[in-house]
């Protein structure tokens, strides 16, 4: 990241806009100060200070992008990650879907290279790799890059701007296709990201992102989607002024439903090819729902608070009727949840997960164990609040078990209900 970036730990207020620079960004929800929701702690790091940072979101009133107000350098929240693609079955099907998709669209061959930037564990790189096309994979978690290193993905531990991009050029060459799946709501230094991508992208090549939806977000009330590495909520029309102002362009937008809502845009340098349709179909949708106004965004505030009231109270009825109600799923939405609904291990006394790397250890800031799925089976308690909700029905599925002797789900958002 640019030196400009890595120091921005001290934004205040009216920081400039990350898409337009313009100083008319204006706050409409604070989730209060928390801790990086990636950052789970082992037993003897409990006793440590553990930094938190505020939590608030704004619109800018110039090109409607919205964004964290204050930012978090990067490399705090980077370089030990926890997260893996490959620990959900449906993300792990999705990516694969995803390669062969873009495989067959852009007519990729042995000769071409593959880039994705936040390669993660090289879920999604080796979907590509079984097409037979190169691949590198760049990302600055160093713990993550031993899991690619015995298999033919080639890896940049870094991250991606527009002098990494010179140096992967000298050494891989240009790429046919960059991809960018949940990684670029992580950018704070767009101009430059940009700049890196035509770089490093082959005249004709294509940029393909997958981002959460603002448009899902604002929907279904997921304030959850909330935390310090999410520094842009994605809309279309912000996005198309972002590449526009930078030499690139739009050409294809399309909605997924994946993690309850992805947006999937292609771009391309600018007079490479003319957007389709579905450019200007889903603009238009996004102003019909209002998405360019600041009203809107009050509205999701007001919801939010909402949420917060309506899940704490279902909560604390159950626990002081003597209900014991543990957690399902540890992701770093999770962490949002727990710390505005101001729920710890008092109320939930251990949260189950899949994902080796995070059990054994402690939620950041609640301090809520995390502890392998089996338990849910060994104890038997009466609720599971669903945190990954936006795997729902992959959750029921993997606690078939614990469901049949009687176990029963809260899922709290966008409307807290129980399911049996
Ligand atoms: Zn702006």
């Amino acid at each position: 990241m640019t030196p400009n970036n890595a120091s921005s730990s001290q934004v205040h207020a009216d920081a400039p806009c990350i898409v337009c620079n313009r100083t008319t960004v204006e706050e409409f929800l604070d989730l209060g100060s928390t801790a990086l929701a990636n950052k789970f702690l082992s037993e003897a790091e409990l006793d440590k200070p553990e930094p938190k940072f505020p939590l608030k979101v704004g619109f800018c009133h110039t090109c409607g992008h919205v964004q964290l107000t204050e930012a978090v350098p990067p490399h705090a929240m980077f370089q030990d990650y926890l997260y893996v693609s490959s620990a959900s079955d449906t993300l792990k099907r999705h990516l694969y879907d995803l390669s062969d998709v873009l495989v067959q669209r852009r007519k990729l061959g042995a000769d071409d290279l593959v880039i994705d930037i936040g390669c993660n564990d090289g879920t999604l790189l080796s979907g590509f790799a079984r097409h037979g096309v190169r691949t590198l994979g760049v990302d600055p978690a160093e713990n993550l890059a031993a899991l690619t290193q015995d298999s033919k993905i080639d890896r940049h531990v870094g991250f991606f701007n527009s002098k990494t991009a010179q140096d992967i050029v000298r050494r891989w060459g240009r790429a046919s296709l960059i991809t960018a799946t949940n990684t670029f709501p992580h950018i704070p230094g767009l101009q430059d990201f940009v700049e890196g991508i035509k770089t490093a992208l082959a005249s004709g090549g294509a940029f393909v992102i997958e981002a959460h939806y603002l448009v899902d977000m604002l929907e279904q009330g997921a304030f959850d989607t909330v935390y310090h590495e999410h520094i842009s909520y994605w809309a279309l029309g912000p996005m198309m002024r972002l590449f526009q102002d930078n030499g690139m362009q739009v050409v294809n937008a399309e909605r997924l439903p994946l993690h309850h809502g992805q947006l999937r845009v292609t771009v391309q340098r600018l007079g490479e090819s003319e957007p389709d349709d579905s450019v200007a179909e889903i603009l238009q949708m996004e102003r019909a729902l209002g998405i360019d106004r600041f009203e809107t965004y009050v509205r999701f505030a007001e919801k939010t608070r909402g949420i917060k009231a309506a899940v704490r109270q279902t909560v604390t009825d159950l626990v002081t009727q003597g209900r014991r109600v543990v957690g399902y799923g540890a992701p770093a939405k999770g962490n949002t949840l727990l710390s505005f609904l101001d729920l710890g291990p008092s109320l939930i006394p251990y949260i189950a997960d899949r994902s080796a790397l995070k059990q054994g250890r402690y939620t950041p800031g609640a301090h809520i164990p995390v502890v392998s799925p089996d338990r849910l089976l060994k104890d038997q308690p009466d609720y599971v609040l669903v945190l990954a909700w936006n795997f729902l029905e992959e959750v029921m599925e993997q606690q078939s078990e614990y469901r049949s002797r009687g176990g029963q789900f809260i899922v709290p958002v966008p409307d807290v209900k129980i399911l049996s």
